[in-house]
């Protein structure tokens, strides 16, 4: 599996703005935001899609969404609420390949997400 720019963020070797950080879970400010607040909650071992995942990483992956709701929490907008996305593959969106759980609060979201029509 080729690394990715989260593995550099992962060992510093680039910044990144951290919000949180512990022996397995690694979150930051996306970099290109698209609500107030949008950071990306990644696990610090690198899981290519969700297509990869094994019953192995089922607590880690449970864990990205518990530490998300937390840094919304200590943000103040939990109880206004927010979204959590995964994207996976090319007609997931996904442009990096090393799972990250994408947080977005702090505006009325839309939905459906894509004004495109079901084909
Ligand atoms: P995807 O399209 O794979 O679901 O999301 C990748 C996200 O990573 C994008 O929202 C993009 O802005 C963010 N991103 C890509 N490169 C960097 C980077 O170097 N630093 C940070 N903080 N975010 C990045």
């Amino acid at each position: 599996m080729s690394e990715t720019i989260f593995n550099k963020i992962i060992d510093k070797s680039i910044p990144a703005d951290i919000l949180y950080e512990d022996d397995d879970v690694l979150a930051f400010r996306d970099i290109n935001p698209q609500a107030p607040l949008h950071f990306l909650v990644i696990p610090k071992k690198q899981i290519a899609t969700i297509n990869d995942i094994t019953p192995d990483d089922y607590t880690i992956v449970g864990k990205l969404s518990g530490i998300a709701a937390l840094i919304v929490a200590e943000h103040g907008e939990a109880d206004k609420g927010f979204r959590t996305v995964m994207n996976c593959n090319e007609y997931g969106g996904q442009t990096v390949y090393h799972i990250h759980l994408h947080v977005l609060a702090g505006k009325p979201l839309g939905w459906p997400p894509y004004q495109e029509r079901l084909k």
